[in-house]
């Protein structure tokens, strides 16, 4: 049960010819939509002309026919999902942001949150700068059209912006003739590009958008890397690789990507078994059966099943019809929520020992509501096993797990954790192990775990002037 929101999902496209660019990217949209369900856009070049559309929900409320056929086909296009981590969720705010400048015209997706966007912002203020919106996307863009102003060529500009702009950024940008994305120098957000069997180059956050539109995923962006896709193909620049300690946010494995995704060559469904099964031997229990909070904890609670020999139940059961914007004003009515997002087998849990698996404990409020529903529901004892290590550290990279203050386990020991949420036993899963789950396959190896050691590949910058 999740308390800790998603970042955003970026998608690009770039077709030889003519091509319903726009289509494509509503279903790469789709396929990302668990990234950001708070607004959506996409923007397309046809000839140079660029058509974009974005407003505040989900795809499927942003987008109908009629808006898809006046987007219409195109040569490129690029396409946003958000939730919002800086500036608040309202229309002015949704991406694709399009600029135009005195060279031509520009759009620009990003995921991640910039950690010197403050101070970047007052210093554009002062050159004149107007903001639209409340957002590190904006700060970005306008960063790249004053580098664009002053280098007259795009790629140059975006290798001078990623030396001003510090922080998480996983960046689509269209021109009216090229496709361009860039990751950051620690690579903390994922990126990966595909192509179609017509020779259709797609660039999404994560493998699963690809597989969406019919594109064999070809690799992930380096940390670091700039891509450029146009008529002669594409051209990496590396100048910016092996700048920085690499810090892929380990918790998209965790938590925040879709299972059958694919990042940095591990897949995220066999990144979750193995926390599962470093969870058993971390802290094993006898009990009669493993259940998994749907839906990340699931693939964690296999995992911990076949490390221990325990059996695996369903025993939660999620109604995948309740959105973000569910009315629950009160405490009853938020403690009913949870009634109705989940509900219990009570055939597999009633007097049973349950090791119940969930990917993370934030205010511990909703891991306490779902163990009463599952005593409810007549266990005899509930072990809780936690397949992410206890935050401790607020996120400055494009997440929403904000202050110290609303970390549980920033007051309160493992075992008064346990007392307070109502388990009879309760184990995290260690920083070693956590980030073990994805080693191995990762080109650069390097992690991000700030959120649970305090170890922050790049501080941020508290500094407002
Ligand atoms: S602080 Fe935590 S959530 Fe944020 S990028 Fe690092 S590992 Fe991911």
């Amino acid at each position: 049960m999740h308390e800790i929101n998603e970042e955003c999902g970026v998608f690009g496209i770039y077709s030889p010819k003519t091509a319903p660019v726009s289509v494509l990217s509503y279903y790469g949209l789709y396929a990302l939509q668990h990234r950001g369900q708070e607004s959506a856009g996409i923007a397309v070049s046809s000839g140079g002309q660029f058509k974009y559309h974005r407003d505040t929900g989900l795809v499927q409320d942003v987008f109908d026919n009629d808006k898809i056929a006046e987007l219409g086909e195109g040569q490129i296009a690029i396409a946003h999902v958000r939730y919002s981590t800086s500036g608040s969720s309202n229309r002015i705010n949704a991406q694709p942001i399009v600029v135009n400048h005195m060279g031509g015209s520009m759009a620009l997706c990003h995921n991640g949150n910039l950690v010197n966007s403050n101070k970047l912002r007052s210093a554009l203020e002062r050159e004149g700068c107007i903001f639209q919106s409340t957002t590190d996307t904006e700060v970005i863009s306008y960063t790249l059209t004053r580098e664009y102003i002053k280098t007259k060529v795009l790629e140059e500009a975006l290798i001078n912006t990623m030396d001003i702009i510090r922080g998480a950024y996983s960046l689509v940008i269209m021109s009216s003739r090229k496709l361009i994305a860039c990751r950051d120098k620690h690579g903390f957000r994922p990126l990966c590009f595909g192509i179609t069997e017509d020779g259709v180059y797609v660039v999404a956050s994560e493998s699963c958008a690809l597989d969406a539109v019919g594109a064999r995923l070809i690799r992930d962006l380096r940390a670091g890397e700039i891509i450029v896709i146009d008529e002669n193909g594409v051209n990496s620049i590396d100048i910016h690789c092996n700048k920085a300690k690499a810090a892929l946010c380990v918790f998209e494995y965790v938590y925040f990507a879709r299972p059958d995704s694919i990042i940095e060559g591990v897949s995220v469904h066999e990144a979750r078994q193995r926390a599962g099964s470093f969870l058993a031997l971390e802290h094993p229990v006898q009990a009669d059966v493993v259940i998994g909070v749907p839906d990340s904890g699931l693939d964690a609670a296999i995992g911990y099943s076949r490390q221990s020999g325990i059996p695996y139940e369903i025993g939660l059961i999620k109604n995948k019809y309740i959105g973000r914007t569910f009315i629950a004003p009160t405490q009853q009515e938020r403690e009913n929520l949870v009634r109705l997002k989940l509900n219990p087998i009570s055939e597999v849990i009633r007097d049973k020992r349950i090791i119940l698996i969930d990917d993370s404990i934030v205010r511990g409020t909703t891991s306490a509501r779902l163990i009463k529903l599952i005593r409810g529901a007549g266990a005899r004892e509930i072990h809780m096993r936690v397949s992410a290590p206890p935050f401790t550290n607020p996120c400055y990279y494009g997440t929403d797990i904000e202050s110290k203050e609303k970390l549980i386990a920033c007051k309160y020991s493992t075992g008064d954790i346990a007392d307070i949420i109502g388990a009879d036993t309760l184990g995290f899963l260690s920083i070693e192990n956590a980030k073990q789950i994805a080693k191995g396959v990762n080109a650069s190896g390097g992690y991000c775990t700030a959120c649970f050691d305090g170890n922050y590949p790049v501080e941020k910058d508290m500094e407002i002037d």
